[in-house]
């Protein structure tokens, strides 16, 4: 009997054990657990969240994507841009491709890829063609105001019908004439630079409401490049439009306006007036270093004046063409006129 008792209290004990181990054991288990869940949450709100990047970055061109130079002349290439949504400025990444061989004349393709670093891809291309040189000087076209043919009538040979106008541009446009830039101009005048066959220049005198409602969008639509040459103080507020593809230049801020003698002011104002009046005019446009002649009238002294101002070319009304070594201050052009047929047009550019 006394054997049999103390198996029973051996057995409670035992089974006590028991019931205290997996007690401690189920402990160690579900502590364990969330301690890790914890830890989980740390690690999750300390850390980045995970935006999957599915946009790729932008990429621009620097300088003209329908580049046209010269025959033996230099090509440097301008290179691009790329900005990423998540990694920012990735200009460094871009690849280029393509080579450009200014010793033979043809098309060219210059190819810019990049890459973000989730591997989005953006490219863009520059055609660059290659040309022999300009031959017969360069043509800077002078025009001055427009009219529809639908609404009324040019009341004299300075107004060009736009339809004729829409012709003159889709045909530089067909014929991929290149419009170089001013810095290009003065390097060609100074016999640093040749131009490519086929180039040529627009010009726009006064500013006026005309050139802007019907010549620009036109100018815009074949993707030509001009340069209004604005009377500030009749049309400055047009200019602060800043259209694409318009350069606005000064045609002086109120010298467009007959002195004593008949003559432009610009031949009779004091030296501080004039030279109050261009940097007027420069304020108004933002900065201006190409200058058109009121009236295309002109002396030795505003020449000088010009050049004291800053001015690096300036035009006058007299016809021609602008060859290297052309006087930059007395710069001919070609007249555009309402009469202008489109094969007197082919022959005047070409
Ligand atoms: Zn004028």
């Amino acid at each position: 009997m006394k054997r049999r008792k103390s198996l029973n209290l051996e057995k409670i004990i035992l089974c006590i054990v028991l019931l205290v181990l997996v007690g401690v054991i189920i402990y160690i288990i579900v502590n364990n657990n969330t301690s890790q869940e914890n830890l989980k949450e740390e690690q999750s709100a300390s850390s980045k969240p995970e935006i999957e990047d599915i946009t790729a970055p932008e990429i621009t061109l620097n300088g003209n994507s329908n580049l046209v130079i010269a025959l033996g002349s230099e090509y440097t290439d301008l290179g691009a841009k790329a900005t990423d949504n998540i990694d920012g400025d990735i200009s460094n990444k871009i690849e280029v491709q393509g080579d450009v061989d200014t010793q033979t004349e043809g098309e060219y393709t210059v190819k810019y890829t990049v890459k973000d670093s989730s591997e989005n891809a953006s490219e863009i291309e520059r055609k660059v063609t290659v040309r022999k040189p300009l031959k017969n000087g360069l043509p800077v076209l002078m025009y001055h105001f427009f009219y529809d043919e639908n609404v009324g009538t040019g009341p004299d040979n300075n107004y060009i019908e736009i339809k004729d106008f829409e012709e003159q541009m889709k045909y530089l446009q067909e014929e991929n004439f290149y419009f170089p830039t001013w810095e290009e101009v003065e390097q060609y005048i100074d016999g640093k630079i040749e131009l490519p066959s086929k180039s040529v220049v627009l010009t726009f005198d006064d500013g006026d409401p005309s050139f802007y409602d019907l010549a620009v969008p036109i100018i815009q639509k074949y993707n030509a490049q001009a340069t209004s040459f604005v009377i500030s103080a009749w049309y400055g507020y047009r200019a602060a439009e800043n259209q694409p593809n318009i350069d606005y230049e000064s045609h002086s801020d109120d010298m467009h306006q007959a002195g004593a003698n008949g003559k432009g002011v610009m031949l009779s104002w004091s030296e501080d007036k004039i030279k109050e009046d261009l940097e007027t005019s420069k304020n108004t446009l933002g900065g201006s270093t190409i200058f058109c002649y009121p009236f295309g009238q002109y002396n030795d002294r505003a020449i000088n004046i010009l050049k004291e101002c800053g001015f690096k070319l300036a035009f006058t009304t007299k016809g021609g063409r602008v060859y290297k070594g052309s006087n930059k201050y007395e710069l001919p052009r070609v007249r555009m006129s309402k009469t202008t047929t489109l094969r007197e047009f082919k022959n005047m550019v070409n």
